[in-house]
C-alpha cells in the first residue's frame, strides 16, 4: 500500500482537520457514484479510504510515522512475521476497507447537498466544492445526453477573498456571507442510466475554479414509460382478435418500436419481457429489460355484426370464467 500522506496529498505535519478536508475532497471526486463504470476511480477511491483510515486514527498514524507500516497496530507482545495477523508492512500486511458504502456516500455529500435547488440557499463546505440540485428529463437519464442550464452558482467572494470581512466590517459585496451568487451557463454530460439521487461532478465550477460542483439529480417521470431500477415498464393495448388469435405487434421501447409476438389466447393483463431493452447501466455494465403488460381493448362501437361476433366468442369459453372465484370472505 502507498504512503497514506502521498495518497491524500497532505504534509506529514498536517492537522486532523487538514487530513479530513483532503480526504473528503478526494473521496467525493473519486467516488464510484460520480465515476460510474470507471474501475480506475474505484481503485483510487479505495486507496483514499484506506489512507484516511490510517491517518484519522492517532495510534495508527503514529505507528506509520515510526515504522512505515500501514497494517493494524499490533498489541504489545504479539509476535510478528509469517502466520501472524501482523506481518509487518509489505503486501498483505494491509488494511481492507469495510466501511458502509451508502453511509459514507451520504456523509460525503450530505453537507454539500443541503439547501438544494438552484437559486436556493447553499450549504457551504470548508473547501472549494459546491453542491446543487438539477432536474433532468427522463430521456436524458435513461439514454444519456447533454444538458445545458443556467444556474445561480455560489462563488467565493473575490472582493473580500472569501473572508466575509473588510477592514473589521462585513464585506459590502457579499454582506459577510463570503460567497456571491453568479448566474452562469453550465453544460453537463449525463451518462446513461442515472436515476434520482445520482451525483455528477462538474470540475472547476465550485466556489472557486479550484473547486468542483456536485449536482444531485432528480429525474422527471415519463408519461408513458415507467422505470424500476434498470427495467422499463409499460402497458400495451391489444385488440380482442390479437389476444384471441395471437399477433405480431409493435411495442414502444426507450430505443424505438420493437416487433414482438403475442401468443394466441393471451389474457388481458398478461406480462411479457423484451430482454435487454431496458436501461443500460454504466455502473454495473448490465442492461435492464423492457416489461410490457397487454390490455385487451374492447371495441366501443356497437353493431349487429359485433353482437353476433361477441356471442360467438362467448360460446367458446369452457364454462363461466368466474366459476373459481370465492363468494366472499
Ligand atoms: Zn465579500
Amino acid at each position: 500500500m502507498r504512503n497514506p500522506y502521498e495518497v491524500l496529498g497532505v504534509d506529514r505535519r498536517a492537522t486532523d482537520a487538514e487530513i479530513k478536508k483532503a480526504y473528503r475532497r478526494l473521496a467525493r471526486k473519486h467516488h464510484p457514484d460520480v465515476n460510474p463504470g470507471d474501475p480506475a476511480a474505484q481503485k483510487k477511491f479505495q486507496e483514499i479510504a484506506a489512507a484516511y483510515e490510517i491517518l484519522k486514527d492517532p495510534k495508527r498514524r503514529q505507528h506509520f510515522d515510526q515504522t512505515g507500516e500501514t497494517g493494524p497496530v499490533p498489541p504489545p507482545g504479539v509476535p510478528r512475521g509469517p502466520g501472524s495477523p501482523f506481518p509487518g508492512g509489505g503486501p498483505g500486511g494491509g488494511f481492507r476497507w469495510q466501511g458502509d458504502f451508502g453511509d459514507l456516500f451520504s456523509e460525503l455529500f450530505s453537507r454539500a447537498g443541503a439547501g438544494g435547488g438552484f437559486g436556493g440557499p447553499f450549504a457551504e463546505e470548508e473547501d472549494e466544492d459546491a453542491a446543487a440540485e438539477l432536474t433532468i428529463p427522463f430521456r436524458d437519464a435513461v439514454l444519456g445526453g447533454t444538458v445545458t442550464f443556467r444556474a445561480r452558482l455560489p462563488r467565493r467572494c473575490r472582493r473580500c477573498g472569501g473572508t466575509g470581512r473588510m477592514g473589521g466590517a462585513p464585506c459590502p459585496t457579499c454582506r459577510g456571507s463570503r460567497t456571491v451568487v453568479e448566474n452562469e451557463k453550465v453544460t453537463v454530460r449525463i451518462p446513461p442510466g442515472v436515476s434520482t439521487g445520482s451525483k455528477i461532478r462538474i470540475p472547476g465550477k465550485g466556489l472557486s475554479e479550484e473547486g468542483d460542483l456536485y449536482l444531485s439529480l432528480t429525474v422527471e417521470p415519463h408519461p408513458y414509460f415507467g422505470r424500476e431500477g434498470d427495467d422499463i415498464i409499460a402497458e400495451v393495448p391489444i385488440t380482442v382478435a390479437e389476444a384471441y388469435l395471437g399477433a405480431e405487434i409493435g411495442v414502444p421501447t426507450i430505443r424505438g418500436v420493437v416487433r414482438a409476438k403475442i401468443p394466441p389466447g393471451t389474457a388481458s393483463g398478461q406480462k411479457f419481457r423484451l430482454k435487454g431493452y431496458g436501461v443500460e447501466n454504466r455502473r454495473t455494465g448490465t442492461t435492464g429489460d423492457h416489461y410490457y403488460r397487454v390490455q385487451v381493448a374492447t371495441p366501443r362501437r356497437h353493431t349487429a355484426e359485433g353482437r353476433v361476433a361477441a356471442e360467438t366468442l362467448t360460446r367458446l369459453y369452457d364454462g363461466d370464467p368466474r366459476a373459481e372465484l370465492p363468494k366472499g370472505l
